[in-house]
């Protein structure tokens, strides 16, 4: 069977776990975490990266940063992660999603204007499958109605929008290390902070409400609890793990781009003859190769199609249940405007096997059924 995913391994996560153990700091915020927030904040130019116990809990992390209260308003895709959503609903805030753009799966950008109330408080875009949203006209409806931006690169880190790392463009960026990303330590996140006034506040709300970090760098003789806040900072082991991974991050990336690559080229005759449709990427998009899908007839084939892969020894799956037809999207957000393609296209959609270590011959295997199916 090939897998559908499998978590990335380069070769140092195992010695790099035993070093943190042997320096006695398994707990956080010691010479790994602050390895791996060093290597992003440089590596993306940004002015602040935090490690976080997952992207959903930067994602929880933004909204009290933001300030979210009960009855804000929060623009979003409906085709995304539940996380992306429920990150502001446990602020209490009414989530208001809008439909897609079906060349990118991504929000539309256009639909964002008339969705805004005097309540809105954030736009979060989700860059699809490492795809950056359009960010300019993002920024430019963000700035004229006053309203924070709050990227979901969960799968977007190592890609670009104009040369601007994914994640570093809006006020905030949540990036995840879970083990389905380009880059893992099994649970894990981090939040990215372009204004350095946030900065201080999300050390505390981090470290449990306290200054923790301030004390560690000398700033305070004695911490204390001075605000609210939780526990997000993750454990040694997992940011060892992490730094392996993203020492190789070149390596990874290009492994993945030849992947997705070798499929996009080989199924292009499928989609001439209008059988399938194969992913866009805009002009002004560099991607990661963090996804490759491909768009079927309707969800009867998808269905077909899943099935046949499967009895040739294929793992292929499919994603998203639009959140507003969920029962917990149904009760804490309103789908804004017309449901032209979300639905639509969430369901001919499938996901083809792409992880680092996938063989050629597995890939042209994949390949192969592909077309047997089509036949
Ligand atoms: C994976 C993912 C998340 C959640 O990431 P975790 O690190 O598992 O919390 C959020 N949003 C999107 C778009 C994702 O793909």
């Amino acid at each position: 069977m090939i897998n559908f995913n499998l978590p990335p391994f380069t070769g140092n996560e195992v010695e790099y776990i035993r070093q943190a153990i042997k320096n006695n700091k398994i707990c956080g915020d010691g010479e790994f975490t602050k390895g791996c927030n060093k290597w992003i904040e440089e590596r993306f130019d940004i002015q602040k990266a935090l490690l976080t116990t997952s992207c959903t809990h930067a994602l929880e992390m933004t909204a009290l940063l933001a300030d979210i209260q009960p009855g804000d308003e929060v623009i979003m895709p409906s085709f995304t992660f539940v996380s992306t959503a429920d990150a502001f609903v446990m602020r209490g805030a009414k989530i208001v999603f809008i439909d897609i753009r079906p060349d990118t799966m991504n929000i539309n950008e256009e639909l964002i204007e008339a969705a805004i109330t005097n309540k809105t408080k954030a736009i979060v875009p989700v860059h699809y499958a490492g795809v950056a949203c359009n960010m300019d006209k993002i920024m430019e409806i963000a700035q004229k109605y006053n309203l924070f931006v709050i990227e979901d690169a969960a799968q977007g880190v190592m890609s670009t929008y104009k040369g601007q790392a994914l994640g570093t463009i809006g006020h905030f960026g949540c990036y995840s290390f879970h083990e389905t990303k380009n880059y893992s330590m099994g649970e894990g996140g981090a939040l990215l902070i372009k204004d350095y006034k946030y900065i201080e506040k999300a050390e505390i709300i981090r470290e449990k409400g306290t200054d923790r970090s301030k004390f560690f760098r000398g700033q305070v003789d004695k911490y204390t609890w001075v605000d609210y806040g939780s526990s997000y900072l993750p454990s040694e082991l997992n940011a060892a793990y992490l730094y392996a991974q993203l020492e190789e991050a070149d390596k990874i990336n290009e492994a993945r781009l030849n992947i997705w690559n070798t499929y996009n080229k080989e199924l292009k005759e499928l989609e001439m003859s209008g059988m399938i449709q194969l992913p866009y990427i805009p002009e002004d998009c560099v991607h990661n190769a963090h996804m490759y899908y491909i768009k079927l007839k309707d969800i009867k084939q998808r269905q077909e199609f899943i099935a046949y892969m499967k009895e040739n020894d294929v793992q292929t799956v499919f994603h998203y249940i639009p959140l507003h037809s969920a029962p917990a999207g149904k009760k804490y957000g309103v789908f804004h405007g017309e449901d032209e393609y979300t639905t639509k296209e969430s369901e001919r959609l499938v996901r083809l096997p792409l992880y680092y270590g996938l063989q050629q011959e597995e890939v042209e295997h994949i390949v192969r059924m592909i077309k047997e199916f089509f036949r």
